[in-house]
């Protein structure tokens, strides 16, 4: 989609500091980190929300935790745990309508989220 952020960082139009890619999807710093860690992982392809997740591309899915599983053990918190995010709409807290999952780690996070 033309005027998604999202979109634009996987295009390169907007710079991010990439932790991860490959030709699926693209993990990136936080512009505004919540956590000492807290990276988005995104789908290359333009996907809004969780509720456009449908059988022809829940694939991805499993690929971005697999790419999550990745991060954590390179940026060394999977050892001490971490959350993953994704919000959903309006009501979730969802800003970015390209579906993106948070890992957020390197601190004790509270729960449950406000
Ligand atoms: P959401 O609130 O779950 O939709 O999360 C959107 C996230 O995108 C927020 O944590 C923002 O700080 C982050 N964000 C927004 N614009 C950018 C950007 O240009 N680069 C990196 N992160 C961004």
């Amino acid at each position: 989609m033309s005027d998604c952020i999202f979109c634009k960082i996987v295009k390169g139009e907007i710079p991010a500091k990439k932790v991860y890619e490959d030709d699926k999807v693209i993990a990136f710093n936080d512009i505004s980190p919540q956590s000492p860690i807290h990276i988005l992982v995104i789908p290359k392809n333009h996907i809004s929300s969780a509720n456009d997740i449908n059988d022809e591309n829940k694939e991805i899915i499993g690929h971005i935790f697999s790419v999550i599983s990745n991060i954590a053990k390179s940026e060394g918190i999977a050892d001490k745990g971490y959350r993953i995010v994704n919000n959903c709409g309006e009501d979730g807290g969802q800003t970015v309508s390209h579906i993106h999952f948070h890992i957020l780690g390197g601190r004790q996070l509270q729960w449950p989220p406000g």
